[in-house]
């Protein structure tokens, strides 16, 4: 029988839109097709996040060391820390045949693709600017600055968008959960995805052909 092996695939967008909530339903509602990578980082955890949940929090040397020892497969400076995806993980759920869920920053995924092609790059964002302004200025409680600092990063944040495969507007959070399931499960059957099912049965057809 054909052996299923997961699909790379990595998710960004802007912060506040939806990403996270995307994903963690997809995951709840598809419990056997997919796994979240968890990242490496050296910001302090946030309040309510502890270490090896949201993020494995580690000390810059600790994190050099992980850099120098070949540990992780991409890594970037963001906002002066760094973020980096454990390689080990990842490659166990891929051999699996659960497709992996990374969900990093632009800089991040670009290096991935260009190391392996055929991982698929999906962005979210909000159905408008004002939808995404309005979801930055959050309760009304931020300053004007604290506003425009968002929005001048959001700016960043899709610096090189063009590059991925595919864009996600979050109308709706239950029918984008659809949406990305359907990609990837379409994704698995891409003839260049089953290229060890075709040899065998193009072997079998040969054999048959010559009488074997
Ligand atoms: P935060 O500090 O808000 O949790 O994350 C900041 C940014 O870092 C987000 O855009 C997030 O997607 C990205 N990020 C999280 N983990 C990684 C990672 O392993 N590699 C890269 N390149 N970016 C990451």
């Amino acid at each position: 029988m054909e052996k299923k092996t997961g699909i790379l695939t990595v998710v960004s967008g802007f912060s506040g839109s939806g990403k996270g909530t995307i994903m963690k339903q997809l995951l709840e509602k598809y419990p056997d097709n997919y796994a979240l990578s968890i990242s490496a980082t050296t910001r302090s955890p946030r309040p309510g996040e502890t270490d090896g949940k949201e993020y494995f929090f580690r000390s810059t040397e600790a994190f050099e060391e992980m850099i120098k020892n070949d540990e992780l497969l991409e890594y970037a400076c963001y906002v002066n820390n760094y973020y980096g995806t454990p390689k080990a993980y990842v490659q166990e759920q891929l051999e699996n045949g659960k497709d992996v869920i990374l969900e990093i920053e632009i800089q991040g995924a670009l290096k991935i693709k260009e190391k392996y092609p055929d991982t698929v790059l999906l962005f979210v964002t909000p159905p408008s600017f004002e939808e995404l302004e309005r979801r930055l200025t959050g309760r009304g409680t931020e300053s004007e600055a604290v506003i425009r600092d968002r929005l001048c990063r959001a700016a960043e944040e899709c610096d090189g968008v063009e590059a991925y495969d595919y864009l996600i507007v979050n109308y709706e959070l239950d029918s984008c959960v659809e949406q990305v399931h359907s990609i990837l499960q379409n994704e698995h059957t891409k003839i260049k995805r089953k290229e060890s099912f075709l040899l065998e049965i193009k072997a079998a057809l040969a054999a048959y052909s010559k009488g074997e």
